[in-house]
């Protein structure tokens, strides 16, 4: 599998049926990355890893500084690495060049050198000038980090992924010498829970969480096998009939990401988030941030500027399910009645 997903040789996101709600968290973290990204829990054959890597074919361009390794903004959104912000300060003028947004993959062999990046002190020290080689967070910046089979990583790792995804900045110090350079990212981790859990002091820290399960309607199970037939016998030409489809899930999302920033969440949504997470007895304030951000994507999706009581009946399931402590002997401590008990009382 190559680093960065080819967007036109993988199997159309448009054409994905079913598994309606991982569909939606991803759009939604497109359209607000500060959502904090998506966790995908899901058994084996369940287009976990096809959702994700055909996001290439939706995700908007954005605009870069040529040649920088950091992909820094050319505005200086997000900070600037040392090279940039040197430039800068020399008068110089940065050339911005526009290109997709890419899905980076971490090979799960990454060490956390190759995933940081690495100082090469000999060269600080022989010539006073700091050399640092980049690694995945370098090329994450600006783009969306997709870590398959995540809950195999080593915990360090994932919270190495959590902290940088959450501070936008990746800072790496050795011998009392530091870089740093910025890192803001999607971060998406899908997983098996068969093959092992990931603690819940790191999952909770997925702004959303989704279960995908095999599709349990004939009609919908029939469209998935009819589907990959087609697309393994023709992918070009399957892709090129999913080519309108594709278009308007680009537009919506690129329509949704423009009206944004004029969505509003009343009191009334905003105090409904924080009696559901009383509630569901959600510790901090994450919860209900994230409830609010999220609703309000959702209603920039759907291409409205008021976020109500559905949109937030739809996220909530996304944002409570992996925050929720389980009692013993209990598979999810998500019950979609309370939410809707809790909904209703509002
Ligand atoms: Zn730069």
């Amino acid at each position: 599998m190559p680093p960065v997903a080819d967007r036109h040789m993988i199997f159309p996101f448009a054409a994905i049926a079913g598994q309606e709600q991982m569909k939606t968290a991803l759009l939604l973290n497109v359209i607000d990355p500060n959502i904090g990204g998506v966790l995908i829990k899901g058994e084996k054959g369940t287009a976990k890893s096809t959702a994700v890597r055909s996001l290439a074919q939706i995700l908007p361009d954005a605009e870069r500084v040529r040649g920088c390794p950091y992909n820094c903004d050319p505005g200086g959104r997000g900070g600037r690495c040392p090279d940039c912000a040197e430039a800068v300060t020399a008068g110089k003028e940065l050339i911005s060049e526009r290109g997709p947004v890419r899905v980076v993959e971490l090979p799960l062999s990454a060490t956390e050198d190759r995933i940081a990046g690495t100082l090469d002190i000999e060269h600080v020290l022989r010539s006073g000038k700091k050399r640092f080689e980049p690694g995945v967070l370098a090329r994450a910046n600006g783009n969306l980090l997709y870590v398959d089979e995540v809950n195999l990583l080593d915990d360090h790792l994932v919270d190495l992924l959590l902290d940088t995804a959450a501070m936008g900045v990746n800072y790496v110090e050795r011998e009392g010498i530091s870089f740093r350079h910025p890192s803001r990212f999607i971060l998406v981790g899908s997983m098996n829970p068969e093959e092992g859990d990931i603690r819940p002091q790191l999952s909770d820290r997925f702004g959303l969480c989704v279960e995908v399960r095999g599709e349990k309607d004939v009609t919908t199970r029939a469209e998935i096998v009819a589907g990959r037939l087609a697309f393994d016998a023709d992918p070009e030409g399957f892709s090129k009939t999913y080519a309108d489809e594709t278009k308007k899930i680009r537009d919506r999302v690129l329509n949704a990401r423009k009206i944004l920033s004029g969505v509003k969440a009343d009191k009334e949504l905003i105090s409904a988030a924080s009696r559901i997470s009383l509630y569901f007895k959600m510790d901090g304030h994450r919860a209900d941030i994230t409830m609010v951000r999220a609703a309000m994507a959702a209603a920039a999706l759907n291409g409205r500027t008021n976020a109500d009581k559905e949109d937030m009946a739809a996220v909530a399931p996304m944002v409570l399910s992996h925050r929720i402590k389980k009692r013993p002997f209990e598979e999810s401590g998500f019950d979609a009645e309370e939410l809707e008990a809790c909904l209703r009382d509002l």
